[in-house]
């Protein structure tokens, strides 16, 4: 079931025991000229919500939109980034309400790399002050590493993968008709701040999205959701 479609009641009457809270963490950044600011959430959000159709025991949670990105050159528009801190204390104080509410399990899903260390500080936080034990981070990326084998797969941003399973689970949001392949004309081993030279590409692109293939995307989105039935599984465990 979805969160926000809930009344109070109905989450007061959920067998809190049993039920497995699941929080999307995407962001909002430039995905090239082909796939909208949202990829990285909806990927994330729509992957969940297939996994809750096959089950009655999770409690899916609106996405949290607003993540931490690198900082970007201004050309490209449209970017929320928030700070590493805001993101922390945001799921800190989502967390921390609904087990105040008796929720005992949850999952933390995002596919956005730089929000790796904000969701780990928010989660070692909690586990500090408060009595939880049983909370699960995955990376969508992890989830479906045995499939990236499928893909002519190169780059790492707007590439064939982001644009595959974007175009299987939301064909509408994808401008094939702009798709680039391209990489940035410098690459360094590392991160600088501030950012300089052209490392990211004209379009925003790096790597190869004209590869896309829906087929390929359904296998992998399908080998989610097994990974994602595996891992809660184990979670039910504890
Ligand atoms: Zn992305």
């Amino acid at each position: 079931m979805k969160f926000e479609e809930q009344t109070w009641k109905d989450i007061h009457e959920l067998n809190k025991n049993s039920t497995i809270v699941f929080i999307p963490v995407g962001t909002i950044e430039q995905h090239g000229l082909h796939l909208p600011l949202g990829t990285d959430t909806f990927i994330i959000y729509e992957i969940a919500n297939l996994f809750r159709k096959t089950r009655n025991d999770i409690l899916l949670l609106p996405p949290i939109w607003y993540g931490y990105s690198y900082p970007i050159e201004k050309k490209f528009v449209g970017h929320i980034t928030i700070y590493p801190d805001v993101l922390a204390e945001l799921l800190e104080r989502i967390i921390i309400l609904l087990k105040s509410y008796s929720f005992k399990r949850f999952i933390l899903i995002f596919d956005h790399y730089p929000n790796t260390v904000p969701i780990q500080s928010a989660v070692q936080k909690i586990s500090k002050k408060e009595d939880i034990q049983k909370i699960i981070i995955v990376n969508f990326w992890e989830l479906i590493r045995d499939g990236l084998s499928l893909f002519d797969h190169t780059g790492f941003h707007s590439e064939s993968v982001e644009t595959s399973i974007l175009y299987y689970l939301r064909k509408e949001l994808v401008k094939v008709d702009r798709i680039v392949d391209e990489f940035p004309t410098t690459q360094i081993g590392y991160d600088l701040f501030p950012r300089k030279g052209d490392l990211v590409s004209r379009s925003g692109v790096i790597g190869d999205p004209s590869h896309f293939s829906e087929e390929k995307a359904k296998i992998a989105v399908n080998l989610a959701i097994q990974n994602l039935t595996n891992i809660v599984g184990e979670l039910q465990l504890y």
